[in-house]
């Protein structure tokens, strides 16, 4: 009559113990390869990648996961495409302007005389009415002075070159 009470009572409750922390450890486990596929595919753009850091979680139990946090890229995919994004207007503003300094590379106008940044010698100006001339420019388009020729003027009249064109 009382023989299942005392088994219950008698049975080392070690096994059961045993036993819920498995359940517990299996439950972890596979919480945490989940983990890592969902955070992979945050972060991997490749699809074998992402299989990969899986199979990282799942085929080594909770020393996987701490793998993945070792290896994994530190930028969500979603900042890299902004970044992306915030460089490739950063580089459309540039070429809208077109040139930029040769000492600093700062941004500057083709009517700038100097650099604001590094305050280089950009340009000659119109002797005449202060226009930005170019170096091979022999006239003032503004007003039709003549332009010093070449080598007469005091200091150089560096070039001024385009940015230089990404290449993909
Ligand atoms: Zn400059
Ligand atoms: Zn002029």
């Amino acid at each position: 009559m009382n023989s299942a009470v005392d088994i219950v009572l008698a049975a080392p409750s070690w096994g059961v113990v045993r036993n819920v922390a498995i359940g517990v450890a299996v439950v972890l486990w596979l919480v945490l390869a989940y983990w890592v596929n969902r955070d992979a595919r945050r972060r991997v753009a490749a699809g074998w990648a992402v299989t990969l850091a899986t199979l990282l979680g799942l085929g080594l139990p909770f020393l996987g996961p701490i793998l993945y946090l070792l290896l994994r890229p530190a930028d969500l995919l979603r900042d890299v495409r902004e970044r992306e994004l915030e460089l490739r207007a950063i580089e459309q503003r540039l070429a809208l302007r077109g040139i930029e300094c040769p000492t600093c590379r700062a941004a500057v106008e083709p009517s700038y005389l100097v650099c604001p940044i590094c305050t280089t010698h950009l340009r000659q100006g119109c002797a005449s009415c202060g226009a930005a001339l170019e170096a091979i420019w022999l006239a003032c388009p503004y007003c039709a002075a003549a332009a010093p020729p070449l080598g007469t003027l005091p200091g150089s009249r560096p070039s001024l070159r385009a940015p230089q064109q990404r290449v993909d």
